[in-house]
C-alpha cells in the first residue's frame, strides 16, 4: 500500500514533470489518493470524492467546483483515447500534498484556496439563469408526480414561428389547453404557465411552475426552417429537448431560436446562448432532474411513435433552451412538428391532430408517473 507520502512525492514529480500538454488519467489519479471516482456518461460529468471534498467537473468546459466554488481550470477535462483526462497542473491544484501529520485523511482537501476562484465578472454576469435553487421544490423528480405544468410556448405580440395557415401560438396554446384536459382526466393537478393569448417572459415561465411546485414541466412548441420549398416538405416530424449541453449545430441552432424572443422583446437577462461557465454552474442542479427529464422523454417517444407526426432525426435532442433554464424540475421542450411543413402544419391544426397529439403526451406523463412510481418503490422510498 502507497503511503500520502508516496502519493504526495508521486503527484509532485508529475506536477513536476508536467509540460504545458501534459495530462493525467482522473479515474488513476482518484485512486492513488483514495478518492471515489464517479462518471455521468449522458451529461459527461464527473465527481471524485473523498472525506473533505466533491470535486466537480464537465468535460469541456474549463471550471471545476471545489468546496462548493467555482475554480478555474488551466484546460477542459477532456476524453483521450477512452480515458477521462485532466490538466496535469489542474491535477496539482487540487491533490498537492499536504503532510501526512497534520491532515492524515484529507487527500483532495489540499489548496483549493490557491486556486483560481472565478469570483469576477464572468460570475456576476451570469442571470437569473444560474442563480442559487431555492429550496422550496427540492424534491421534484424524486417524489410522486402531481403536479404538471404546461408551458404553450409563445404568445401575444410574440406569434412563434410562422406557417401558411397558422402560427404557433395558437397551435401550442389548444393543444395545451386539450392538454389540460386530458392529464385531470387522469387526476393530476395541472397548471398551465398562459391559457390565452398572452405574451409571458421565458424566465417567468420557469419562476411560476417553480412557485407552483411543479413535478415536470413540459414546453409546447412548433418547430420550422427559413428554407427551400422542397427542403420544407423534406423536413417534418416531432422532436422531444432537454437542458443539455448542444452536440449539434442543428439543436444549437433550434434552441438559439427559441431563445430569440426573450431578445427581440428585450427581456431582463435575456441571450441566445449559455457561455461555458454558465453551463457548468448549471450542471450541478441538473445533474439532479436529469434523469428524470430523460425517463420522460423515452416515454414521449414510446407515446408519439405510431401517431401521424414522426420522429425527426432520432426525435430527441438537447440544447440550452432558456426557459428551462430556470426549472426546478424535470422538464423538456417538445417541438410537436414542424410548422414549415404543410402535412405537419395540417396536422396540428385539425381538432383531431389537437386532440391525438394532446392524447399521446397526457399517456407519455401517466407512464412516467409509474415508472417514477415503481422506481420510489425499488429503492423504498
Ligand atoms: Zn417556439
Amino acid at each position: 500500500m502507497r503511503t500520502l507520502r508516496d502519493i504526495s512525492l508521486a503527484i509532485m514529480f508529475a506536477a513536476i514533470a508536467a509540460t504545458a500538454t501534459a495530462t493525467v488519467d482522473t479515474e488513476a489519479l482518484a485512486k492513488q489518493n483514495g478518492a471515489e471516482f464517479h462518471w455521468f456518461p449522458i451529461q459527461k460529468t464527473f465527481i471524485l470524492v473523498d472525506k473533505t471534498d466533491t470535486l466537480k467537473f464537465a468535460v469541456g468546459l474549463p471550471y471545476a467546483t471545489s468546496h462548493g466554488q467555482t475554480v478555474e481550470l488551466s484546460r477542459a477535462p477532456a476524453i483521450e483515447g477512452g480515458h477521462i483526462v485532466i490538466d496535469s497542473a489542474d491535477a496539482a491544484k487540487f491533490f498537492k500534498a499536504t503532510p501526512a501529520t497534520e491532515k492524515p485523511a484529507s487527500s483532495i482537501a489540499a489548496k483549493s484556496s490557491d486556486a483560481k476562484v472565478a469570483t469576477s465578472s464572468s460570475a456576476s454576469k451570469t442571470s437569473a439563469a444560474t442563480k442559487p435553487a431555492t429550496p422550496k421544490n427540492e424534491t421534484a423528480g424524486t417524489r410522486e408526480v402531481r403536479t404538471i405544468v404546461i408551458d404553450p410556448g409563445h404568445g401575444g405580440k410574440d406569434t412563434g414561428a410562422q406557417g401558411k395557415k397558422s402560427n404557433e401560438k395558437d397551435i401550442v396554446l389548444s393543444i395545451g389547453k386539450l392538454l389540460k384536459k386530458e392529464l385531470e382526466k387522469e387526476g393530476f393537478n395541472v397548471k398551465m404557465t398562459r391559457d390565452k393569448d398572452v405574451f409571458i417572459e421565458l424566465g417567468q415561465r420557469a419562476n411560476l411552475a417553480n412557485q407552483w411546485d411543479g413535478d415536470l414541466f413540459i414546453s409546447l412548441h412548433c418547430n420550422a426552417i427559413d428554407a427551400t420549398p422542397e427542403r420544407k416538405k423534406q423536413i417534418k416530424g416531432y422532436h422531444v429537448y432537454v437542458l443539455r449541453a448542444p452536440e449539434s449545430e442543428e439543436d444549437k441552432a433550434i434552441a438559439r431560436r427559441e431563445n430569440k424572443v426573450a431578445t427581440l422583446y428585450g427581456e431582463k437577462n435575456a441571450k441566445e446562448e449559455l457561455s461555458p461557465i454558465e453551463w457548468f454552474k448549471l450542471e450541478a442542479r441538473l445533474e439532479k432532474y436529469k434523469q428524470n427529464s430523460y425517463m420522460f422523454t423515452e416515454e414521449m417517444l414510446k407515446a408519439m411513435d405510431g401517431g401521424k407526426i414522426k420522429r425527426q432525426s432520432g426525435g430527441v435532442g438537447g440544447a440550452g433552451f432558456m426557459v428551462l433554464v430556470g426549472a426546478l424540475m424535470p422538464a423538456v421542450l417538445f417541438e410537436i412538428g414542424f410548422i414549415s411543413n404543410e402535412e405537419d402544419e395540417a396536422y396540428m391544426m385539425t381538432d383531431k391532430g389537437q386532440k391525438d397529439i394532446a392524447e399521446r403526451i397526457s399517456k407519455a406523463v401517466s407512464t412516467y408517473k409509474a415508472a417514477v412510481h415503481s422506481y420510489r418503490e425499488t429503492l423504498g422510498r
